[in-house]
């Protein structure tokens, strides 16, 4: 992971009250351990967990309803545990691909995204997921990957790529880089050409490292 890389989650309120996460960052172990004496990893600097910036929202673990899994990476998926009350959407193909495999990508915080008593709304490609708030299957970075693009009144229409597009070499839609493609886990085509082609204004908010951004839809 390149320096500076954040490790951003996304908190939307939606007009009827729901309350959508979109994923969790690194799991409490995995934090721990890059403070480890000795440890060799990139630095994790700034690090907040998901959970311990929710209180100053007004937000408790339990009070989110839905929370997107756009994948299962372990900076994304490490505390999808700590939301009881959670319904987690994720695409399919992420789905089955996970559970099949034993690859290390998706083992790493297995432990989190498939603790008992889950539960878990598989989808199968773009899917409107409230009003204002539509899931775009950006398989690519893996298999199943998903964006979501939130309409907002005031601001307009701000894409969450994810992973789709990583770094800001990949942002602009005339140079963007080629997607990832032989990464362990990974798959040919999607991500960041599919935003190209239905999304050209990609914009992945920029974050902080370990920021949750605040999303109202009113
Ligand atoms: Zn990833």
């Amino acid at each position: 992971m390149a320096e500076d890389t954040p490790v951003p989650c996304y908190l939307i309120r939606t007009d009827d009250g729901r309350v959508v996460l979109i994923d969790t960052g690194f799991a409490p172990a995995a934090v721990a351990a890059t403070r480890e004496p000795g440890y060799q990893g990139p630095p994790l600097r700034d690090y907040v967990s998901v959970v311990d910036q929710l209180p100053p929202l007004g937000v408790r673990p339990e009070d989110v309803d839905i929370l997107v899994a756009t994948h299962l990476d372990s900076d994304h998926a490490g505390m999808t545990d700590a939301f009881p009350n959670a319904e987690i959407v994720i695409q399919r193909a992420m789905y089955e691909a996970a559970r099949a495999a034993s690859h290390p990508r998706y083992a790493m915080t297995r432990a989190q995204w498939d603790a008992p008593g889950l539960r878990y709304r598989p989808v199968d490609g773009d899917t409107e997921l409230a009003p204002g708030v539509t899931l775009i299957e950006t398989g690519g970075h893996v298999p199943g990957h998903q964006s979501v693009l939130v309409r907002l009144p005031q601001t307009g229409p701000v894409l969450l790529a994810i992973d789709a597009v990583v770094s800001v070499g990949q942002a602009d839609p005339e140079t963007r880089e080629r997607p990832q493609a032989a990464r362990p886990g990974g798959a040919r085509g999607g991500g960041p050409d599919r935003l190209r082609t239905r999304w050209p204004p990609v914009a992945n908010p920029p974050a902080g490292p370990g920021v949750l951004r605040l999303m109202v839809i009113a």
